[in-house]
């Protein structure tokens, strides 16, 4: 926690933000899914996908590029696969409905695979996985970003990728195993705490166009004041891709998954696309459909123990499987509130007041 930070309770924050959506005319659901979906980032540690978005989310609804009370409907389906059009609904609202009605058919039939274009900003790919692993399916998830460009693919300086989650939910019984992560070197939320005076970016996380790498949240957002909007087309440099090569061909499969094979479009041609939308392409299937569920649990329990025996390089530092992390956090935050940077509670008290929502003036 940098000596910046507030610490707000789980609860105080939740509240905040959903009356904020109930004043922009979001229904009951739909403002307490929104609200419990961004509160559910910071908990989990992803402060980039968490209320830090609310001022953001709020422009989006008021320019009507995302539209409240939405119905995400089916556009083609086979059974065993379902494509769904989001209509630019809350991505946590339509891609909630996909996810349920996916998981709906997979335990049914052992597995279904999901499509859904044209969803409003979906946010912490995790969240729908977690919800897989809520009814003891195994999931993966393909998302992009369509009409949002920001990450230079291997060798280039130019933007071509947007940050192209890639998430996989394995469900167990001693806890899940929850990979979930950008293919951007960092998701463009943590070039945006960053900037408003949180966590620093790791060196080489942006390039310049004449190639020099760089961690400072202008080569992205170009000029800013430390409170206000932050446009990432005003910047003139580019989100590396993560892992090289490899980072940067997962990236591409997302793009081609979740953009073009759904409809909804990949993240360019630059200036294709008057608004930003996520598409996610998602198989969801269940492991007892697939065989004996107590050997898979039995191989997997200890796999994943040796996994973690392994010896670490840091003897501060012990090997974790993915979704520990953040396993962790929760705990953590739920019982001693979510660490906000100052000029982060600045943004979301003056969206509130705009929208004659009180918040509280002692923290
Ligand atoms: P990240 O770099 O923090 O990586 C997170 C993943 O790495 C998690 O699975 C975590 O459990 C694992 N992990 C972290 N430390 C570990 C350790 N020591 N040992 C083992 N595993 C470890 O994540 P990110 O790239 O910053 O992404 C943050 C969030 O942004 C994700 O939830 C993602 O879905 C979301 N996102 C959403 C969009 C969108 O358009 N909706 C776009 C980009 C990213």
């Amino acid at each position: 926690m940098a000596s910046t930070d507030l610490l707000i309770p789980a609860a105080l924050l939740e509240d905040v933000v959903n009356r904020i959506f109930l004043a922009t005319g979001c229904s009951q659901t739909e403002a307490r899914r929104i609200a419990t979906h961004l509160l559910g980032a910071n908990l989990a540690g992803h402060d980039s996908h968490g209320v830090v978005r609310v001022p953001r989310y709020v422009e989006w609804q008021e320019e009507g590029f995302v539209l409240a009370g939405q119905q995400a409907s089916i556009i083609a389906d086979g059974g065993a696969f379902v494509l769904l059009d989001g209509h630019y609904g809350f991505g946590q609202t339509v891609a909630k409905q996909a996810t349920d009605l996916a998981i709906e058919r997979a335990l049914a039939n052992g597995s279904c695979i999901m499509g859904l274009r044209n969803a409003g900003h979906i946010g912490r790919v995790g969240d729908y996985a977690e919800m897989a692993i809520a009814a003891g399916l195994i999931s993966v998830h393909f998302v992009n970003v369509a009409g949002s460009v920001l990450v230079a693919p291997f060798g280039g300086t130019e933007r071509r990728f947007s940050t192209a989650p890639f998430c996989v939910g394995v469900p167990l019984p001693e806890g899940p195993v929850l990979l979930d992560f950008a293919t951007s070197f960092v998701a463009e939320g943590k070039v945006l705490v960053a900037s408003n005076g949180g966590k620093a970016l790791p060196e080489g996380a942006l390039i310049e166009p004449d190639g020099r790498l760089s961690s400072d949240p202008h080569t992205l957002y170009g000029p800013y004041e430390s409170v206000g909007p932050r446009n990432p087309s005003l910047g003139a440099g580019a989100i590396r891709a993560f892992g090289e090569h490899k980072g940067s061909g997962l990236a591409m499969m997302c793009e081609l998954l979740a953009g073009a094979l759904t409809g909804g479009g990949t993240s360019g041609p630059v200036g294709a696309r008057g608004r930003i939308t996520n598409g996610m392409f998602s198989m969801f299937f269940s492991p007892q459909h697939f065989g004996d569920l107590a050997t898979f649990h039995a191989t997997a329990r200890e796999y994943v123990a040796w996994v973690k025996g392994c010896a670490p390089a840091s003897a501060d530092m012990p090997v974790l499987v993915p979704g520990e992390p953040e396993a962790a956090r929760r705990a953590d935050r739920l019982k001693n509130g979510v660490p906000l940077p100052a000029e982060t509670w600045a943004n979301i008290a003056a969206t509130a007041h705009r929208l004659n929502v009180t918040v509280p003036n002692q923290l």
